[in-house]
């Protein structure tokens, strides 16, 4: 299997051309947003009250797995406020005077949306704190005992952060918020929407058994649905009229080896670790990772969300266990269920 296969369903893995993609199919006003209705209502309240104020708006925190939209919202949000947005990520901000920089340099209103927040080194977050309070900065002039904190005035601005493990903010930064949006998966009439739209902007010819049928193996996740839609769309240019039905989807699905579940090869790897070589569980989730060759991080946050959402996985505090649905997926037979000891009256 080539890797451009196995990564048909992964919705934290971009290649370059599919960032280009991803840009283009973003919707850029709220109205235009698919499902996710109450972090969209919630949302519309924060920025017209802001926009009746004339003030910016809190600072917005939005959670949820890769690819459900939340580098999407940040763009609306900064569209819907008529400012211009600046866009990093807590990885790229290594030190406390990059963020600095970037803070000075913020013109009054603009929206700073910072990608995987959580991820930001310490120093930073700490400089952040002040930012987003009271708009101000401490700059560090000088070494050792002559050091001086410079304070320095910014611009009121917006943070926008997202995050895929709200868990993993500390409290002093997720408590800076004053709006957080969780983001949950799509249901399969609201993925068929946005592949009807997506479809329109491409100019692909799909129609609705072809949109239910990528929906339904697009895990929740409009980037994978987007994705399976131009995977599909080749496939019926090339070996049917470019129409894209039940049949040319099916048929496409079958090639790029995304199951009626969806499930990928990561997502079957760790549950057939699960069941064949550690019995169904309980086990942690670090050995788990080991047993698939992949990080902690991954299999947290790419494969489980979806496993446990299908009721394939359950996370409980021994470790992760499969269900009896996992064993069916794998067509293997669940041992049966654990008899409770014997009980004292039995002797
Ligand atoms: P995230 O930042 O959560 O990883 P993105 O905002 O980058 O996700 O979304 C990935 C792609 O999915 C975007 O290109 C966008 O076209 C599409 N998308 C996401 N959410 C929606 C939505 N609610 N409606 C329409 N398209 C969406």
């Amino acid at each position: 299997m080539t890797e451009e296969q196995s990564e048909a369903v992964r919705a934290d893995a971009i290649s370059p051309d599919e960032a280009t993609v991803d840009a283009s199919l973003r919707p850029e006003r709220l109205a235009e947003f698919v499902g996710q209705p109450k972090v969209r209502e919630q949302l519309h309240l924060v920025l017209e009250s802001a926009l009746r104020r004339g003030r910016p708006p809190d600072h917005v925190l939005l959670s949820g797995p890769p690819g459900l939209g939340k580098t999407s919202l940040a763009m609306i949000i900064a569209h819907e406020l008529g400012t211009p947005i600046r866009v990093t990520s807590g990885p790229a901000i290594e030190r406390a005077g990059d963020l600095a920089a970037l803070l000075t340099s913020l013109t009054d209103g603009e929206v700073l949306f910072i990608d995987e927040i959580h991820r930001i080194a310490r120093p930073a977050e700490e400089l952040l704190y002040m930012a987003m309070e009271d708009f101000r900065v401490d700059v560090v002039v000088g070494k050792g005992p002559g050091a001086t904190a410079i304070p320095l005035d910014l611009a009121p601005f917006t943070l926008v952060g997202a995050t895929t493990r709200a868990g993993l903010l500390t409290g002093p930064l997720r408590d800076r918020f004053g709006f957080t949006g969780h983001m949950d998966f799509y249901d399969t009439a609201e993925l068929e929407q946005v592949l009807e739209r997506s479809a329109r902007l491409l100019d692909v010819a799909l129609d609705p058994d072809g949109a239910a049928e990528i929906a339904g193996r697009s895990r929740g996740t409009p980037r994978i649905a987007n994705r399976l839609l131009r995977r599909v769309r080749d496939y019926a240019q090339v070996r049917a009229d470019g129409t894209v039905d039940r049949n040319t989807a099916h048929a496409a699905l079958a090639v790029y080896d995304v199951d009626e579940l969806g499930l990928d090869r990561l997502d079957r790897a760790v549950l057939d670790a699960l069941v064949r070589r550690f019995g169904g569980g309980p086990v942690g989730v670090s050995t788990l990772a080991v047993a698939v060759g992949e990080e902690i991080e991954t299999v947290e946050e790419v494969a489980e969300p979806f496993l446990v959402r299908a009721g394939l996985l359950a996370r409980t505090p021994r470790g992760r266990i499969a269900t009896p649905a996992a064993w069916h997926h794998l067509e293997l037979t669940p041992p049966p269920p654990v008899s409770p000891g014997p009980s004292l009256f039995d002797a």
